[in-house]
């Protein structure tokens, strides 16, 4: 078992750690280490927002290009407070080895705010979300930056998005950003994307496994747009979901959570699951959520919730990560060493961005498709992108992690000796 400590780490060290295990594996020389190892651009700027009451209030807005060796950079914009340069700097990483894994002609990017969202008003969101795109439309571009939602951010604001940015330019672009309601040229099948994707990922693995997917049972950690929709489609599918959280609760029961009912009191309850009572349902901890005696786990709520102090507890014989680095780069070594299979993120939850890619190419064709059309090529494309994965940790003897750091690193790898340099 791992004794050394990387919890201390900044998120974007846990990004390089497992970067360079993997560009050790494949040995890829020192250029190409530098050269991902350098967002392309950095940007910070100051939004002053007039809040309801009147008063200027300035936020920091930040967006990151990691890359745009495979394509223009496509990432999430999320608003939280904890949204800092190093969040925003690993997060881009992150999708430029999504993209890379996904099979899509896309570098990385992230954009985030540092605010909260929960007490801001619908109005006061609007104009913050105007103010950062005025200023980050010279980054922005329908071949150059393509933002999407990311943590607290939904269809609502991307529309603000697309709206402002048609007012710079003089001109509407839809595939400017994706992830926008239907009725503004969003793709039917995006809202649930994620969590479809989390669902194909689940059973690919089930059966690699050789688990019965009615015979095992589950716990989804987070009721946000990926938790809630990975919830619903993985039970679909019958696996027992026997324990789920959000922010502010965690339940369990052996019976299966009756997910229906939840959902109900979740949206009569400002969005939260505090308060909720149902037979044999019992309330527990987060970290007993993590622990607790079930097949698969999926962490879809933050980053950095199975570390090496909870990871030696976990049960579950697989993981499948729903969230952004839910997992620490210390707790890759105790999963490891107790043989469980982790569904990476950068692979995981890659039907997000494969949806927005498919909404991106309707957008450019003007041609929208069926969910069915949408559902099945998703569907295809995560279930290459896992075989492409599990085939690389077998060649290796590797952790799907690095299986799936490798498929990234070898397209990025040709990308940049390709493309030379000057
Ligand atoms: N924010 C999502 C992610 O982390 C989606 C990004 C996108 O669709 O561009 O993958």
């Amino acid at each position: 078992m791992s004794t050394t400590t990387t919890e201390h780490i900044s998120m974007f060290e846990q990004v390089l750690a497992r970067f360079d295990v993997a560009a050790n594996l494949l040995k890829v020389d020192d250029q190409t280490k530098e050269v991902l190892r350098n967002p392309q651009k950095t940007v910070i700027v100051s939004l002053p927002v007039v809040m309801d009451n009147g008063k200027v209030q300035v936020f920091q807005g930040y967006r990151i290009v990691h890359s745009t060796l495979l394509g223009p950079s496509k990432g999430g914009i999320r608003y939280a407070m904890d949204v800092d340069m190093d969040e925003v700097k690993a997060l881009s990483a992150w999708m430029s080895f999504k993209c890379a894994i996904a099979n899509l002609p896309y570098g990385g990017a992230k954009g985030g705010v540092t605010c909260d969202p929960r007490t801001m008003s619908v109005g006061e969101l609007e104009r913050l979300t105007r103010a950062y795109t005025r200023s980050m439309a010279d980054v922005f571009g329908v071949d150059k930056d393509i933002p999407a939602p990311d943590m607290n951010t939904s269809g609502q604001e991307m529309a603000w998005i697309v709206d402002e940015f048609a007012r710079v330019i003089g001109h509407l672009e839809p595939g400017v950003v994706t992830g926008k309601p239907i009725a503004i040229g969003g793709s039917k099948g995006r809202e649930e994307a994620t969590g479809r994707g989390v669902m194909v990922a689940t059973l690919a693995a089930l059966v690699k496994l050789g688990l019965d997917k009615n015979k095992v049972t589950a716990a989804v950690q987070g009721f946000g747009n990926v938790g809630q929709n990975a919830a619903k489609l993985i039970a679909a599918q019958g696996i027992k979901i026997v324990a789920i959280s959000d922010h502010t609760a965690a339940y369990y029961c052996k019976e299966g959570i009756d997910l229906d009912k939840l959902t109900t009191y979740w949206a009569s309850n400002k969005r939260t699951l505090i308060g909720y009572t149902a037979p044999n349902t019992v309330l527990i901890s987060n970290e007993e959520l993590i622990t607790c005696d079930v097949d698969v786990l999926v962490p879809a709520a933050t980053a950095n919730q199975i570390t090496a102090d909870n990871a030696g507890s976990i049960k579950a014989k697989l993981i499948v990560e729903g969230a952004n680095g839910p997992t620490t780069a210390d707790a890759d070594a105790i999963l490891n060493d107790k043989k469980i299979t982790v569904v990476p993120d950068v692979l995981a939850n890659g039907g997000g961005v494969t949806v927005s890619y498919f909404e991106w190419v309707q957008n450019r064709a003007g041609h929208y498709w069926s969910l069915d059309e949408v559902n099945t090529r998703h569907d295809a494309s995560m279930t290459d992108a896992f075989n492409h994965v599990w085939q690389a940790s077998v060649e290796f003897g590797a952790s799907m992690r690095s299986g799936a750091y490798i498929v990234a690193l070898r397209k990025l790898d040709a990308a940049i000796k390709l493309k030379g340099k000057y």
